[in-house]
């Protein structure tokens, strides 16, 4: 046998107890809803938010070079891309380099789903050529802008670095 130790080197644990709360750490997605970012994890590049919207809407078609998952809570929602529709219980696998157009089906013309997307994306336009980038950094860079707008300064974003 052999004995493990809690280790000194390991990040702290995350404990948030409300995530759900309509408050000011939302930031607006376009005009599809809100995220809400959980965990920036900037030693690997990914991250993990949640996105809520409570009208019908798109975002813009994206190239994702890591693996997606996403977990539905609420509402109804799909790719553009693909068949299925994601509802409160549904998970979805995206693997890396797929291409989707997430919309908001008009079923229950909402949704509410937390995703973990593992590396950047690409955002396309019809034609299939890029027009914006993002990786943790910016979305971290983004997100500040946004908190700075609304009293939240960088230690809020800042505590959310795993
Ligand atoms: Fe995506």
């Amino acid at each position: 046998m052999i004995t493990i130790a809690p280790s000194p080197f390991t990040s702290p644990e995350m404990f948030q107890g409300d995530v759900l709360n309509d408050d000011k750490t939302w930031m607006p997605v376009g005009s599809i809803g809100h995220s809400r970012p959980l965990i920036y994890d900037t030693r690997n590049g990914g991250w993990i938010s949640i996105l809520r919207a409570r009208s019908e809407g798109t975002i813009q078609r994206h190239r994702h070079a890591s693996p997606v998952t996403a977990w539905t809570l609420d509402g109804s929602w799909g790719y553009r891309e693909h068949d299925w529709v994601a509802r409160a219980g549904s998970f979805v696998y995206e693997p890396a380099g797929h291409i989707h157009t997430l919309f908001i089906h008009p079923e229950q013309g909402h949704m509410l789903a937390v995703f973990h997307i593992f590396g950047p994306l690409i955002y396309l336009n019809e034609a299939g050529e890029a027009e914006d980038y993002e990786d943790v950094f910016i979305r971290m860079d983004r997100y500040l802008k946004y908190c700075k707008t609304v009293g939240l300064g960088e230690d809020w974003v800042r505590s959310l670095i795993r």
